[in-house]
């Protein structure tokens, strides 16, 4: 079953009519103690601009490394409880430190662990979700003037465990007080100016945007743009947060992610790097409807994400089943592979794990055709081999060699040309984004301020809709050789046979060749099939298959991908209705599968069912 069903209680509390500012400091900006203290003073020049100030705190620098290489010193493997047990005490240390900082500067702070914040998680040592935060002792700290310093990153179970939130997970506590304090906005304070086009620490001439979405940055987070954690946005656009991220040690002017950027549209706002991949693929497995996705069910169990799932239905009716993982998760991941290759009595399973994957990331790419194109050219030109691909709504991710990774990124942000600004975009030409859910913002008084001291359910998963596509078909070219260049010609002569593709799918290479799906509308079939045919007869594929139309079935929602049981779900619920499942892609704003035409309807109602309680 999915997690916790989502249920948001708001208890009324008297206030004070004073807006609330959240500010989050990482780890290197409070480094050392100039640091802590410039930042102290950050915090009481928001008080005395008329804030109450909530400042949560990361662990000092490296600390958290330095920690981990610790227990590694001790244990192959340290227990995961014992683990958040050390880890929880280099945010102890800041938030003492930060508390003495402004008290030294002449002004009134306490500091507070997980457990005196009121932040309860489940049981997931070292990657737990917020439930629930009681803020009664953060709001009564307040209303007597202090500034509370908040220990980021942990939290307690219902048995006052200490757990903590995963690498990164500071900015998820920050925005949740945020939310659930109803505060006017949450700085994130960090090493860089802002949110840029790439991680501006690798490409150097990656652009500082402005403004970003809350979708966009929740998949370019999830794509490997560490500046964010992804979790974080997940609470931001369900409580409709403002966050500012900005450089601790300059005035500059940062970057806002909200939910509708004034900032121009561009196909692509910014592309990523997660450069500890490892792909792992299960072959031969019978065919029968659900049977290689039990493997993604499996590892989703174990609370891994994956990134990539690419399944291919061979000639023989033998399904290939290929996803990708973050190397850290590779052991645990194989652990689940081995259980479920016997289950399902497949052939032989395999694993690499000196991949990167390389994403680039828009909203506006839904309407515009030659995005996954471009990238695809701007690889061949660099003669970088494609070892997979999976293309979503808002997201495209492709596989590459681990050497080639950064030199991937660098051509794919050059030929969008992400580090030019755009034009700025006329005023009416794009429609606003709904925001984050109504019903999940706090009641506010008429001064704004927020009425909330708990909040229940706080990562609860969220499923905005289902829908069904059948507007679409969809071709196959089975056994494409696996060469540099040949994705970027392929789609190159499609596109130019005026198709309009939709979903791309490429599966990892077995003895040197590929399958190949894609969907594009359905009138344009026939000369689908026709230019498909021209190029497998040319390249040498073992032969096209065509489904003049196919039914396309998503899953919308926040943090589909992080919580990893949807895809598990949803494969599971076609599987038990017999419904069999050609493509997959995925992103954390939508999980679309495509099944053949006739189960269409069948499959809405099944997957209606499994997520209904979660549906808002
Ligand atoms: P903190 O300790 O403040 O939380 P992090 O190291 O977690 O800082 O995040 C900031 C880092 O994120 C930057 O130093 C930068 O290298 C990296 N980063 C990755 N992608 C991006 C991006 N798109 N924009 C800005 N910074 C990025
Ligand atoms: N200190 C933790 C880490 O290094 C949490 C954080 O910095 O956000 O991952
Ligand atoms: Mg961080």
């Amino acid at each position: 079953m999915v997690g916790g069903a989502h249920s948001t209680g708001f208890f009324l509390y008297g206030f004070s009519g004073m807006s609330i500012v959240v500010q989050k400091f990482g780890g290197t900006s409070v480094a050392d103690r100039g640091l802590i203290l410039a930042a102290a003073r950050k915090a009481i020049r928001a008080q005395l601009q008329g804030h109450q100030v909530v400042v949560v705190v990361s662990a000092m620098g490296k600390n958290t490394d330095r920690l981990i290489q610790l227990a590694r010193e001790i244990h192959d493997n340290p227990p995961a409880r014992e683990m958040d047990m050390l880890l929880a005490t280099g945010e102890q240390v800041s938030v003492a430190l930060m508390a003495m900082a402004i008290q030294s500067l002449g002004y009134e702070a306490v500091s507070m662990t997980g457990a005196q914040l009121g932040i309860v998680t489940d049981d997931s040592h070292t990657k737990a979700r917020i439930q629930s935060i009681s803020a009664d002792r953060i709001t009564e700290a307040l209303s007597q003037g202090k500034i509370v310093i908040a220990a980021g990153f942990q939290g307690v179970n219902e048995r006052h465990e200490i757990t903590t939130l995963g690498r990164g997970g500071s900015d998820t506590t920050a925005v949740a007080l945020a939310a659930v304090l109803g505060a006017e906005r949450c700085e994130i304070y960090t090493d860089v100016d802002g949110v840029y086009t790439t991680d501006p620490r690798l490409l150097p001439e990656a652009r500082r945007l402005t403004q970003i979405s809350y979708d966009e940055m929740l998949e370019l987070a999830s794509a490997g743009a560490g500046v964010m954690h992804n979790r974080s946005i997940e609470f931001a656009k369900k409580f409709s947060v403002p966050i500012y991220v900005r450089n601790s040690m300059t005035d500059a002017r940062g970057t806002m992610i909200v939910a509708d950027p004034e900032s121009p549209h561009q196909p692509v706002c910014g592309a990523a790097l997660v450069k500890d991949q490892a792909r792992i693929s299960l072959s031969g497995v019978p065919d029968r409807p659900g049977a290689a996705l039990t493997l993604v069910s499996s590892i989703a169990a174990k609370k891994i994400a994956m990134d990539m799932i690419v399944q291919n239905v061979g000639e023989d009716g033998l399904a290939d089943i290929s996803l990708t993982v973050c190397r850290d998760d590779l052991p645990t991941a194989l652990k689940a592979v081995e259980e479920a290759a016997s289950e399902l009595d497949a052939e032989a399973y395999d694993h690499d794990d000196d991949v990167s994957c390389v994403s680039v990331v828009g909203l506006p790419m839904a309407e515009q055709s030659g995005v996954a194109n471009k990238m695809f050219r701007a690889l061949a030109d660099a003669g970088i081999n494609i070892l997979m691909i999976s293309t979503s709504h808002i997201k495209i991710s492709l596989l590459v060699s681990r050497e080639s990774a950064i030199e991937a990124l660098q051509c794919v942000h050059e030929a969008f040309q992400l580090e030019r600004a755009p034009e700025p975009r006329p005023a009416e030409s794009v429609p606003a984004r709904p925001h984050g859910p109504a019903s999940l913002r706090p009641a506010r008084n008429s001064n704004g301020v927020a009425i909330v001291t708990k909040m229940q359910g706080m990562e609860g998963l969220i499923v905005e809709g289902i829908t069904l596509d059948e507007s679409q078909a969809r071709v196959t070219l089975y056994s494409v050789p696996d060469t540099a260049g040949l994705a970027a010609d392929i789609f190159d002569e499609i596109a130019a046979a005026g198709i309009v593709v939709d979903m791309i799918v490429q599966g990892h290479s077995v003895e040197g060749t590929a399958d190949l799906s894609f969907t594009f509308p359905k009138e344009d079939c026939a000369t689908a099939v026709e230019v498909a045919e021209r190029i497998a007869k040319r390249l040498g594929c073992h032969g096209v298959t065509s489904c003049p139309q196919i039914a396309q079935l998503s899953v919308y929602g926040i943090g589909l991908r992080s919580h990893t049981q949807v895809a598990g779900q949803m494969f599971e619920s076609l599987g038990a209705a017999g419904i069999n499942v050609e493509m997959i892609n995925t992103s954390e704003i939508c999980v679309s599968v495509v099944v053949d035409a006739r189960q269409g309807a069948k499959g809405l109602t099944a997957l209606e069912n499994t997520f209904r309680e979660f549906i808002l």
